[in-house]
């Protein structure tokens, strides 16, 4: 066979399997009837959501449908419904999601831990293919999420022929190289919790191997009891740290941290300032501060004011700054040299460590702090806008929106 016959052949036998492969996804699904469309909550501009119904197209041979549950809202979904910083839209929006399969291609068989993936399945979705081009992900994969093209569902530009992109919506499309799990035996709450949950267990890793500070005998500060704070108390408890002590400005979220495993509770408002603050939380750690501090809010003077909080050769983690809040001031002396204090950053998560997350929530549950209280508030898809409004006002915790369409007919 000269090249030019090889070159045929081998374009003959991908046109084959192509065709035979969308054969087989189509038949896998005929019977269920593919929907021929689906709403999704599009983003057109900054402030201005829309619920628009897209024809949907066939999934190919190694492609995903899912029928969305649930999703949560996330302090990023209201970042770019205040301002688009991204500059992501036209975009749906929807990353802390999960739902049920609906259709399977003929080549996939397995999840990304290697469980077999049927219709009827509950799934979360993480991070999908990093970038080829990003040489962190592509020569250090345990640190891709540091990738410069790091996508999720729910944060992904639209496309000509799938508006399917994201969890404010009836359904996804889970695209070949994408990282997803099967957790049929979580609930729908808990399964909304797995992105926010990875979040803090990276974080958690990250504090664990930078040093001695975080172990038993630790006495950790949480500063800022949003979502991701609470989280990061409850994994901190989970974790085996007893003496948490948290802060924030919020009596309820206060309240909700002690729920979840924290032992001191502080409302800065009650302190005259940041001395005043930090000789609280001395005197709760036998005048020394403490051991280790997560920084939760995404307040810059908020991270200068932990430093005062931590002991001599105690470390810092800085995990609320998911976007750019500006700067702020820190004596490099007294702050971080003379006390020899450990910081790190945590950024995002990686998809190993999904699993993590989700046995971090069942344990959480095991042990009785109460992670599905986190979901305040819930709200059909078409009010997402209202959903969007009580996270800016800052009501509840964490607000999660349901593809009605779905609850209806299950019912
Ligand atoms: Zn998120």
């Amino acid at each position: 066979m000269n090249s030019n016959e090889q070159q045929i052949d081998r374009i003959v036998s991908n046109v084959l399997r192509r065709v035979q492969s969308q054969a087989g996804a189509q038949s896998e699904h005929a019977g269920s009837g593919h929907p021929k469309s689906g709403r999704a909550a599009v983003m057109k501009a900054a402030g201005h959501v829309e619920i628009c119904e897209f024809p949907l197209r066939e999934i190919g041979p190694d492609e995903i449908l899912v029928h969305v549950e649930a999703c949560g809202v996330c302090g990023t979904d209201i970042h770019c419904y205040k301002s688009d910083p991204f500059e992501l839209a036209p975009v749906v929006l929807g990353h802390e999601g999960t739902g049920e399969v609906l259709e399977v291609g003929r080549d996939v068989k397995m999840d990304s831990v290697g469980k077999p993936v049927r219709v009827g399945d509950k799934i979360v979705t993480s991070i999908l293919d990093t970038s080829d081009a990003c040489m962190i992900a592509k020569y250090n994969p345990l640190k891709s999420n540091l990738c410069d093209d790091l996508r999720v569902y729910g944060l992904l530009p639209n496309e000509p022929d799938n508006h399917f992109n994201g969890y404010f919506g009836d359904y996804v499309i889970i695209r070949p190289g994408s990282s997803f799990f099967v957790v049929n035996e979580m609930s729908v709450d808990l399964r909304c919790l797995i992105e926010p949950a990875a979040v803090v267990c990276h974080a958690l890793e990250r504090a664990k191997n930078c040093g001695s500070t975080l172990n038993f005998r630790s006495r950790v500060v949480v500063q800022g009891c949003g979502p991701i704070g609470l989280l990061m108390i409850a994994v901190l408890r989970t974790y085996g740290i007893n003496n948490i002590i948290a802060i924030d400005g919020n009596s309820s979220r206060l309240e909700m941290a002690a729920t979840l495993g924290a032992d001191e509770l502080v409302n800065y408002k009650d302190f005259m300032g940041i001395d005043d603050l930090a000789a609280k939380v001395q005197s709760l750690t036998k005048g020394l501060g403490a051991h280790f501090g997560f920084q939760v809010t995404g307040v810059p003077a908020a991270f200068s004011n932990l430093f005062k909080c931590i002991r001599r050769g105690g470390g810092i983690c800085e995990v609320g700054h998911f976007v750019d809040g500006g700067e702020c001031a820190i004596n490099p002396h007294l702050d971080i040299c003379r006390k020899e204090i450990t910081l790190i950053g945590s950024w995002v998560y990686n998809s190993f460590e999904y699993p993590n997350a989700y046995h971090f929530l069942q344990r959480a549950e095991q042990i009785g702090l109460p992670v599905c209280s986190l979901i305040t508030h819930k709200f059909p898809l078409d009010q997402i806008e209202e959903a969007f409004q009580v996270n800016l006002r800052q009501e509840g915790v964490k607000v999660v929106v349901q593809a009605n369409r779905l609850s209806k007919s299950k019912q």
